[in-house]
Parts: structure tokens; C-alpha cells; sequence
């Protein structure tokens, strides 16, 4: 039985009521019990995390970070067993859970150096004996939402900045994936968080939407679908707080008739069936040139079907299962509609479901070709492993495809020629982008985020972090011993 954290103690929810966490390569391991808490416990949290706040802003930034690097320090030596839980709560191969591991390492000392900076400006006022300068200020109480298919780096993406700027947090993890919280808010707590800075309540929507609504929460950063981002934004609006948000993708590999086919190749099975394609930036969509089509297909489909589904606790798995029922339920109904619309079934396309995939939500890798840029397979978010490869006669029209869904988080190009990347480079309207890389990997000191129906304009991530959870305060200081009016004196 786990429990949430409320100003500094492990508690139960005031409900009294708990949620199962089940592994999802094999239903019966059962990971635990966590707290199904309601908006009681959010209140509780939030009063908690308002009272911290008046100590914690007027803590010095670079003490404040000594704990997120000590926080760091205590995240690598336990990696490995916490890359294991993640496996075990969620799926992805272990080789990636220590990547996400390794993201929240890498978020958190990076975090921790802006103890040192945080810069603001210092600049010349238009006035004699006048000094002018801006400085970044805390914000007060931020509630943290987070998906379950990054269950450490994205609570560390946003927790990290939050803290370091001198904001308190109220933290709701997935359901799916409320170990991999709890270890890291045990981890902070280690490193010498003061009672009350994080919080952690574990629920579904109801705690959500007491997180966007309260009065006293002052940030809401969100990462998770579209769907539920838009009701998010729609209830935090009454009370003007900053809400950003982190959404859906449909991100396009752009492959031209001078790429390295084989390079192009490995980049489309690792951006589209790591993960089990539940990246938010996953390659779900593959745009090649028609001169280079049947070959690229040819070997695409070949080394999908070479690839080994299974745990993600074996090391020879490359390919984990689906999170859940539903998400697994989601992808089936998702091959079932690409048949209906005509594409054409290359690869995959069935669930695995006998010997040691009986007691999982597997589902083989799945690659439809000859799709039309308009199906619904080339247009919506599936989260799982089908990739949607479709035909292309010039750059310009891979790029207007590219562009033509409702997201825009990541693109990618392989080409040899450097005019057309840099072209791309500049016409693909997403937050992110790879010159002959997949549409995945990014890395934690460069912004993170989409355009689109993907975001509302913030950026996770490195310093742009800071402005999610920071407000900018100018300042004059005049020392003239009398009144200076500025744009009216000289
Ligand atoms: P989800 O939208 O179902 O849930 C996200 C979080 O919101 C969860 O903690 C959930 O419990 C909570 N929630 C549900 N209803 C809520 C409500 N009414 N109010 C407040 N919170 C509520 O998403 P998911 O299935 O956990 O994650 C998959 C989605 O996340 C995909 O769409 C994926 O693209 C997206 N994602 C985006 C990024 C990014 O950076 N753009 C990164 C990872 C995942």
C-alpha cells in the first residue's frame, strides 16, 4: 500500500479507498496499491503547499538547488531499481526506463545550475541617477499533472524548474504509473525537501480538476492528451492562472530520394516502435519519396517483423507491451479503421496473445502503406505501435503533409542535400526538429514542446522552463534625490 504526501507525512486519502497498479506485460503481478484521493486531499495539499511557499521563496536559489542536486546525485545511485519499477509499472524495455531515469538526473542538475544563474537584465535607464533591472519571482503553488509514458523525466521537467524559481507543487502522477512518483518524491524528500514544498496525491480526474481550479494554485503544467488538456485550460481560466500545456503529436519522418536509406530505416523503427510508439514524439507517420518508396518499404517492413516483443524485464525485448486494456483496445481499433480506409497492411496487425504474451497487452508492430495523408490513420494520434507510411513526389509536398495535421510537436528530414534541410528546417511549423534523425530524443537543456493543438505557446525544458514558472518583476531604482519622469524629462 502506498500513500500520498501531504506536508512532509505519508498519508491515505481521506476517502479511504485505494487503485490497483498492475504490470501491464503481465496482469496478475500486482505493483501495489495507491491512494484514489479526491478533492478533500488536494485542498489539503494546497494548504500545505501555500503555507511552505512563504518560507521556500525566501530560501536563496542556489541553497534551493543544493537539494535538486543532491536530489540528483540520490536518483543515479538508485537507477537501476528504479528503471526496474518503471518497467514493471508501465512496460517500456528497460534500456529505455534507464534513459527516463537518466532524464530526470540530467533535468535536475541542470535545474540545479540555474540556482547560480536565473538571469535577469541590468540595463541603462533613459533617466540620469537611475538604475534599472529585471529579476525573475516565484509564483506560489503549481500543479503538476504528468502522463504515464515519461512517469520520471516529465515530473522532473517540471517539478525541477518549479522549484528551483521558489515555487511550491502539488503533484498528480497517471494512474497508471504512481510508483515511479512516489519514488521520486521519496527521493526529494531524502535529499532534504522541506515539509510541505511537494505534494503528492495520486487519482484520476477528480484531483485534476481540483488542482485546475483551486484558487490558491497559481501554475497549472499539464502534460497528457488533447482532450483532457483543452478541459483543463477551459478550468483554470476563471482564475487567470498560467496554464501550460504539453499535448498529442502526429509527428512526420520526411524521407527524400537522396537520404541514406538505411539510416532513414533504423530511425523509423526506433522513432516508431520504441516506446511501443507511446512518445508523444513519435514517428506515426512516414512521408518517403516515390524514386525511394518500395526500397525504404521493402527494408522497413523487414526489420519490423524482426523485432522481439515481449517484457520489457528481459533484456532481449525490444518491443514492450501497450500500457494497458484500453490503450492496447485503442491501437486495435485503430489497424481495424487504417484496413477499413483502404490502406494497405504491410506488417503486424494482430494482438499477441498466446504462450508468453497470454497474461499482457501485446500488440504486434504495425506498419500500414499506400496511405492517404487524409485517413484517419495518418491524421490522429494512435499512442502505440503503428507507423503510417505514405508516397511523396517533392520536398514541397512532403512538407505540406508534414504540416497538415492538427499537431505540431516534432518533424524530421533525412536527406543529403543540405538546401532541402535547411528548407524544412524552416517550413515545418512544429517545436521541435531532426536533420537525419528520428522525430525523438530530445535532450534536457534545449526547449521542449509543440505548436498546434500540441501546446499553448509555453516550452518545457531547458531555461524557457523558467518562464512557465516564473514571473518577470522590472525594477527601478532612483537615486536622484527627486521626482524623474520618464519618456517626459531629459
Ligand atoms: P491523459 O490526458 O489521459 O492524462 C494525463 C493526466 O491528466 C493524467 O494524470 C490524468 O489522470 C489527468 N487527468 C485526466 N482527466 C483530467 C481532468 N479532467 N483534469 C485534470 N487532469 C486530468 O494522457 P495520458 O494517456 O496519461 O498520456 C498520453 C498523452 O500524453 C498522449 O496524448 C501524448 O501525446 C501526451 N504526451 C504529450 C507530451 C508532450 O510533451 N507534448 C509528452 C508525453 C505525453
Amino acid at each position: 500500500m502506498y500513500q500520498n504526501y501531504i506536508d512532509g507525512s505519508w498519508v491515505g486519502a481521506r476517502s479511504g479507498r485505494t487503485f490497483e497498479n498492475r504490470n501491464p506485460a503481465n496482469c496478475d503481478d500486482l505493483i501495489g496499491e495507491f491512494q484514489d484521493s479526491t478533492a478533500d486531499d488536494v485542498d489539503a495539499a494546497i494548504a500545505a503547499a501555500t503555507r511552505a511557499y512563504e518560507r521556500w521563496r525566501l530560501v536563496p536559489a542556489p541553497k534551493r538547488a543544493e537539494i535538486l542536486f543532491a536530489a540528483s546525485r540520490l536518483i543515479e545511485a538508485n537507477k537501476d531499481a528504479l528503471a526496474r519499477d518503471m518497467t514493471r509499472e508501465m512496460g517500456k524495455v528497460l534500456e529505455e526506463t534507464r534513459g527516463d531515469v537518466q532524464e530526470a538526473i540530467d533535468m535536475t542538475l541542470f535545474m540545479a545550475a540555474e540556482g547560480r544563474r536565473m538571469y535577469g537584465q541590468t540595463v541603462p535607464s533613459e533617466l540620469r541617477d537611475k538604475f534599472a533591472m529585471s529579476v525573475r519571482q516565484p509564483m506560489g503553488v503549481c500543479s503538476v499533472i504528468t502522463p504515464w509514458n515519461f512517469p520520471m523525466a516529465i515530473p522532473s521537467w517540471k517539478i525541477a524548474p518549479a522549484l528551483v524559481c521558489g515555487n511550491t507543487v502539488v503533484f498528480k502522477p497517471a494512474t497508471l504509473t504512481p510508483l515511479s512518483a512516489v519514488n521520486f518524491v521519496k527521493i526529494l524528500e531524502e535529499a532534504g525537501l522541506p515539509r510541505g514544498v511537494v505534494n503528492l496525491v495520486t487519482g484520476g480526474p477528480d484531483v485534476g480538476t481540483r488542482m485546475s481550479t483551486h484558487d490558491d494554485v497559481k501554475v497549472v503544467s499539464f502534460t497528457g492528451s488533447t482532450a483532457v488538456g483543452r478541459i483543463v485550460g477551459q478550468n483554470a481560466a476563471p482564475t487567470f492562472k498560467k496554464v501550460h500545456l504539453e499535448m498529442g503529436g502526429k509527428n512526420v519522418v520526411m524521407i527524400m530520394d537522396d537520404a541514406k536509406i538505411d539510416l532513414a530505416v533504423e530511425g523509423c523503427l526506433w522513432g516508431g516502435f520504441g516506446t511501443t510508439g507511446q512518445r508523444c514524439t513519435a514517428a506515426s507517420r512516414v512521408v518517403v519519396h516515390e524514386r525511394v518508396y518500395d526500397v525504404f518499404v521493402r527494408e522497413f517492413v523487414a526489420r519490423a517483423q524482426e523485432l522481439r516483443v515481449g517484457d520489457g524485464l528481459d533484456p532481449r525485448t525490444q518491443v514492450g507491451p501497450s500500457v494497458s486494456q484500453a490503450q492496447l483496445e485503442t491501437v486495435m481499433k485503430y489497424v481495424a479503421i487504417g484496413q477499413e480506409e483502404g490502406a494497405t497492411l504491410l506488417a503486424g496487425g494482430h494482438r499477441l496473445e498466446t504462450g508468453p504474451y497470454a497474461r499482457g497487452w501485446f500488440h504486434e508492430p504495425t506498419i500500414f502503406g499506400d496511405v492517404d495523408p487524409r485517413m484517419r490513420v495518418a491524421q490522429e494520434e494512435i499512442f502505440g505501435p503503428v507507423v503510417s507510411v505514405m508516397r511523396c513526389r517533392s520536398l514541397d509536398e512532403a512538407i505540406a503533409i508534414g504540416n497538415d495535421v492538427a499537431y505540431g510537436l516534432s518533424a524530421s528530414i533525412y536527406t543529403q542535400d543540405i538546401n532541402k534541410a535547411f528548407a524544412a528546417m524552416r517550413d515545418i511549423y512544429t517545436g521541435i526538429f531532426y536533420v537525419n534523425a528520428p522525430t525523438i530524443g530530445a535532450e534536457v537543456h534545449l526547449p521542449f514542446g509543440g505548436t498546434k493543438a500540441t501546446g499553448n505557446g509555453h516550452r518545457e525544458a531547458g531555461t524557457a522552463a523558467l518562464d512557465v514558472f516564473s514571473e518577470w518583476k522590472s525594477i527601478y531604482v532612483d537615486f536622484s534625490g527627486k521626482l524623474q519622469r520618464a519618456q517626459i524629462d531629459s
